[in-house]
């Protein structure tokens, strides 16, 4: 383990390797376990309980994973086979949470460290939800909506038997919006014969779903930015932004950030990134992601002016004071940290889960760069999901002011946990620590109390 002494400890050092050991070519899950236990060290010296009756070890090793196959039928009545999985990774807290993502890049691996990432987050929320992920390598681009359907009907028929509003509620990411969770929920519906309308956050309006779900990741980290700006004595008002991604995520952070008065200039896809030197126009990136669903480059070609488009390429080479990533994971290197500390970046907030490479991270952290890590910056969603079951479980529907206000609320609470956390244990200004040792202690508390599960 690369760290500084503070944080070293030989019970760590030894997880580290096992985990290394037994979960061979998983390098996502390597590096998020890593990160967590690097925090780990200034924790143990104070309660070195936690470092008895392998609690650590505990904690890295999934509750239970599931992997399935899920055949379907395509618009050319050919069979289609994807591999679908569920990692229940820790219920101390909670129900098993956390999205599900369709992607050709997902394996176990990658499922692996978004719900070992997902215990942290939910427990940082400080509702009470456990940590679990899910998906399939499907890549739904270019897929009819029948073909949509009749793989999340499919997906379901096996996963069904694994959830519940109790046991595991699923809710979207990636490649997972309210169309699929809707053709997830009505399948689980009808294989259950209950309206069991907690099983699945996310929902429509018209079913279940809660006011100001859809922009409460986005929201929410904007909240944390400014939240950290603001303990500086600084704001987003009048900063220049570039918001990496243009799907959900991506999409309600440029809307907060505009309304807080920060002029964003660049978003992306996975083929290229787009300029907007008059600031981008989000009425035109909605109607393109989420109602054309075609790619960014139309932006330029049906925006003119001084927008382009740049096929390929870092947009981390847009200049820029506040970096939102918020597409995926490792899309921040340390190259591209380098960039933007060069062109004066003074904040980083990460929508995306694990978006910056650890070298990226350090530089940051090195040049004095506020550094919002996802498991709390992004954490604004999954509280919005448990905002959404206490709905549910109520029979109740609450106004998007009141939603959104409860957001807020948690967000600014999930700010000052990290803050003080880092500062308690000597490493203020430090977000990636404070999350990390406070979502920690929360989950190890209550495992502890449970005695060897
Ligand atoms: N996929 C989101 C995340 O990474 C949301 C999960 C949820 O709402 O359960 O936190």
């Amino acid at each position: 383990m690369t760290h500084t002494d503070e944080n070293s400890d030989p019970v760590l050092d030894e997880v580290l390797s096992s985990v290394l050991r037994r979960n061979p070519g998983e390098p996502e899950f390597h590096q998020a376990v890593r990160e967590v236990l690097e925090s780990l060290g200034r924790v143990i010296a104070k309660h070195p309980r936690y470092a008895n009756n392998a609690l650590i070890e505990r904690i890295c090793e999934p509750e239970r994973q599931i992997i399935f196959r899920v055949p379907w039928v395509n618009d050319k009545n050919q069979v289609e086979i994807n591999r679908g999985f569920r990692v229940q990774f820790n219920s101390a807290l909670g129900p098993y949470k956390g999205g599900i993502r369709f992607h050709p890049s997902v394996n176990l691996g990658i499922i692996k460290f978004l719900g070992f990432e997902q215990i942290f987050k939910n427990a940082l929320t400080g509702m009470p939800i456990g940590g679990g992920k899910g998906g399939s390598d499907f890549d739904p681009r270019g897929r009819s909506d029948a073909e949509i359907m009749r793989f999340c009907q499919s997906f379901m028929l096996e996963l069904h038997r694994h959830l519940g509003e109790y046991t595991d509620v699923p809710a979207g990411d990636i490649g997972v919006g309210g169309r699929e969770i809707g053709y997830m929920f009505g399948q689980y519906k009808r294989l259950t014969n209950r309206y069991e309308a907690g099983v699945l956050t996310g929902k429509g309006l018209v079913y279940g779903g809660s006011l100001a779900r859809k922009e409460a990741t986005g929201f929410g980290a904007v909240y944390f930015v400014d939240r950290m700006l603001t303990s500086r004595g600084d704001s987003i008002e009048g900063k220049t932004a570039v918001v990496s991604g243009s799907g959900n995520v991506a999409i309600y952070t440029i809307e907060k950030l505009q309304s807080f008065g920060g002029k964003i200039i660049a978003c992306s896809d996975s083929n290229g990134y787009i300029v907007d030197e008059d600031g981008i126009d989000l009425a035109l990136v909605k109607e393109i992601k989420e109602v054309r669903r075609q790619r960014i480059s139309e932006y330029a070609r049906l925006k003119g002016g001084r927008s382009h488009y740049v096929e390929g390429g870092s947009i981390w080479n847009v200049p820029c004071q506040i970096a939102m990533p918020s597409a995926t994971q490792n899309e921040l290197t340390g190259k591209d940290a380098k960039t933007l500390i060069e062109n004066g970046v003074i904040a980083v907030g990460e929508g995306a889960n694990m978006p910056s490479t650890p070298e990226a991270v350090r530089l940051f952290q090195q040049a004095g760069v506020l550094f919002a890590p996802g498991k709390a910056a992004n954490a604004g969603g999954v509280a919005t999901s448990a905002l959404e079951m206490q709905q549910n479980a109520s029979r109740d529907s609450w106004s998007f002011e009141q939603t959104e206000a409860r957001l807020a609320e948690i967000m600014r609470n999930i700010h000052d946990r990290c803050a003080t956390t880092a500062d308690e244990y000597g490493a203020p200004g430090d977000y990636v620590l404070g999350a990390n040792i406070a979502g920690f202690v929360r989950v190890a508390e209550a495992m502890d109390a449970m005695g060897v599960i």
